[in-house]
């Protein structure tokens, strides 16, 4: 395992060195996070209480995969053709998520995303919704390539969907198609206006950002965020793409793109909280006209205050995005196994999480599923 440094208060697995610094731009939960690359064995796993890890991180997020399919077949995520996908007897019923969602809520987990593959070609995913809804969660959202919101927005908000985020990765027609593949700019215009009419909000805007596909839009991006008010967030391109095509050359560090920004609108911290646990740096425009986002996953981890914990479509509970090892949940539940035997899996799943990604490390492998596998 590599050495963790801390810089700014995250845990930094041989970070990056940026581009342009920023430093003035340190968002307030930079704030130092104790935490050792090596496990504090002196603390058995406790079978009570919130579910924490080794590291002392406590788990309250989790991210919910409803499917591996997708309509789309984005360059940073799935292969152009030859997809083989999970065969259905294997993808979670709605019942067994709302078991498995009703387990985690009871051991501390308040806020619940759903993802995929494109959630929304999951069929019924609005009565999904409307069982998840009745738990009780305080945050209840979506990731969505758009397609489809447009006709489902009214139905999903009516169900006790609370918001969405919508990825978008251009605002030019040409380059869209070519980084999504399939679908068009326009559809995923109207699926935003939807959103926002059917009380999807604050509607946030997913932007995976590449070196020399799409970085020359950064600051056209930033200019669509506060024309419009929705937030924009910038994800340091990761390596989770089935083609393996991902090089660090391809990343722009999120410090890059944030200097790029306020040179045109200068930007100040927008994080509140000392230990924000949410994965993007939120930063508002000095001139009081909307916020982004940026997510450094590569270049600048967010390890140190993880909250995160993921419920593969499949039904294996993965502690990270870059875990190589995976809690089948699913067996236990198929094998008649109790509410109490699925908590039990759970804290073992949060119990084994690893200090960090590893991303810089020499000795880091990628793991073997792609991020539409997983549930980004
Ligand atoms: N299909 C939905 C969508 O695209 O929004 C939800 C699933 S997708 C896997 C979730 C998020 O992961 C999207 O915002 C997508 O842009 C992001 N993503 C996919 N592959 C990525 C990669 N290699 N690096 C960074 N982000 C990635
Ligand atoms: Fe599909 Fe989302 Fe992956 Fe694009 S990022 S291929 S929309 S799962």
């Amino acid at each position: 395992m590599s050495k963790l440094e801390k810089q700014g208060g995250r845990c930094v697995e041989g970070a990056i060195e940026p581009q342009t610094a920023v430093a003035e731009l340190r968002p307030m939960s930079a704030v130092p996070i104790e935490i050792s690359s090596r496990r504090p064995t002196a603390f058995p796993m406790p079978t009570t209480g919130p579910l924490i890890d080794s590291f002392g991180r406590i788990h309250t997020d989790m991210r919910i995969s409803v499917t591996d399919r997708c309509n789309l077949r984005c360059v940073y995520c799935m292969p152009e053709e030859g997809v083989t996908w999970v065969p259905r007897s294997e993808i979670l019923t709605f019942e067994e998520i709302e078991q498995i969602a009703k387990v985690a809520h009871n051991l501390g987990v308040d806020s619940l995303r759903l993802t995929g593959g494109e959630p929304l070609v999951r069929a019924s995913i609005t009565d999904l919704v409307v069982r998840l809804g009745r738990i009780g969660f305080s945050d209840l959202s979506m990731t969505t390539n758009g397609y489809g919101l447009a006709r489902l927005a009214p139905a999903l908000a009516a169900a006790g969907l609370m918001r969405v985020n919508i990825s978008c990765d251009s605002l030019k027609a040409a380059r869209f198609a070519e980084i999504r593949r399939r679908g068009t700019l326009e559809t995923v215009l109207e699926a935003m206006d939807a959103a926002e009419h059917a009380g999807l909000t604050p509607l946030k805007i997913n932007v995976v950002v590449m070196a020399g596909v799409n970085d020359d839009e950064i600051v056209d991006l930033a200019g669509f965020s506060r024309d419009t008010g929705r937030i924009v967030r910038f994800i340091e391109f990761m390596p989770l793409d089935a083609g393996k095509e991902w090089e660090r050359s391809k990343v722009v560090p999120g410090e890059e793109i944030l200097a790029r920004i306020s040179r045109v609108w200068p930007l100040e911290s927008a994080s509140e909280r000392a230990l924000d646990a949410a994965p993007a740096d939120r930063y508002r425009f000095a001139d009081g006209r909307g916020e982004i986002g940026v997510i450094t996953s590569v270049t600048r981890a967010f390890c140190g205050s993880c909250n995160r914990l993921r419920l593969t479509a499949d039904g294996s509970i993965r502690n990270c995005l870059f875990a190589n090892g995976e809690h089948p949940v699913r067996d236990v539940l198929r094998s008649g196994g109790s509410d109490a035997e699925l908590a039990l899996l759970f804290r073992k799943a949060v119990w084994d999480k690893r200090a960090g990604h590893g991303i810089n490390d020499p000795s880091f492998l990628r793991p073997a599923r792609s991020m539409s596998m997983i549930g980004g």
